[in-house]
């Protein structure tokens, strides 16, 4: 009896518990006009996989206190601290202390990392197809950060949906790896300026024509963003159960 009820808790998974710790602001850069960069030493540093995220909680002076979850740009290697790259949003609770309040030497918590669907390493293998709006390129970069350290022979393509050039995070460093890093491909579209296109069937069949069939598919941005880009892979073929999303909020 007392066997057979162990042998059921054994087979009922348990939920993950993630304990918050400390961690300290050590680095804070502007990227972009609405972006910061900003690095926290803290004890879950490098324990993540590329596209992992974690949760960020703030505490006011009166105990109030608010938690958001911010993906982890930086790879792994890196076990003292870790980047992430917030987008400030008006009015927005947490996002907006980044922006405009936090500096080096702020404390905060953090708990993780989370999210392990949306992960990629390089034994994971590819062709690597990536799609990202706004903000969503964050886990998409860290991806492309790891890949250029162990696995850079496996092609890879970033679709990047953005407002304009000046908006784009990391723009340089991902012009960089197209120009330098063979196999992999940028193919950015700016919805506001220039022709102010989204992205269609036909920059995703330029994706797809260029690495080959992919073996690994992640979707990432706000749900106005995921949800097209979802719709147009799959009209293109590119098989569901290889395709990963991750939405970011409204
Ligand atoms: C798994 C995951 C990973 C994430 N990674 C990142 C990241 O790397 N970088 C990053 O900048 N953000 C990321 N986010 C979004 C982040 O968690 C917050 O939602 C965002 O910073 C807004 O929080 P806030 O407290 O500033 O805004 P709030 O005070 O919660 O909201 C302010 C206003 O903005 C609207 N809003 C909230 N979230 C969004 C959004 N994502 N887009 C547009 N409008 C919104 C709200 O409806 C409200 O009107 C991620 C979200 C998830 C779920």
């Amino acid at each position: 009896m007392n066997s057979a009820t162990s042998a059921t808790e054994a087979a009922t998974p348990q939920p993950v518990v993630f304990h918050w710790y400390e961690a300290e602001v050590v680095a804070v850069e502007a990227v972009t006009a609405f972006v910061k960069s900003v690095r926290l030493r803290c004890p879950i540093a490098g324990r993540q996989r590329a596209g992992q995220h974690i949760d960020v909680r703030l505490t006011a002076p009166d105990g109030y206190r608010a938690s958001r979850s911010y993906s982890v740009a930086s790879v792994p290697d890196d076990s003292e601290s870790l980047e992430l790259l917030v987008q400030g949003l008006p009015e927005g609770e947490v996002s907006g202390w980044f922006l405009e309040t936090a500096e080096v030497g702020d404390l905060v918590e953090v708990r993780g990392p989370i999210g392990g669907s949306f992960s990629w390493d390089g034994a994971d293998g590819g062709p690597l197809l990536l799609a990202g709006g706004g903000s969503g390129v964050v886990p998409l970069l860290a991806m492309l950060r790891r890949r250029a350290q162990v696995a850079p022979d496996i092609p890879a393509a970033l679709i990047y949906s953005v407002r304009s050039r000046a908006e784009a995070i990391a723009l340089g460093e991902l012009e960089a790896r197209d120009r330098d890093e063979p196999g992999f491909s940028l193919f950015l579209r700016t919805t506001r300026e220039g022709e102010g296109r989204r992205i269609d069937a036909g920059l995703v069949q330029a994706a797809l024509d260029r690495i080959g069939a992919p073996t690994k598919v992640f979707l990432c941005g706000a749900n106005r963003f995921v949800s097209p880009a979802a719709d147009l892979l799959l009209a293109a073929g590119v098989p569901a159960g290889i395709v990963r999303t991750e939405r970011f909020g409204a």
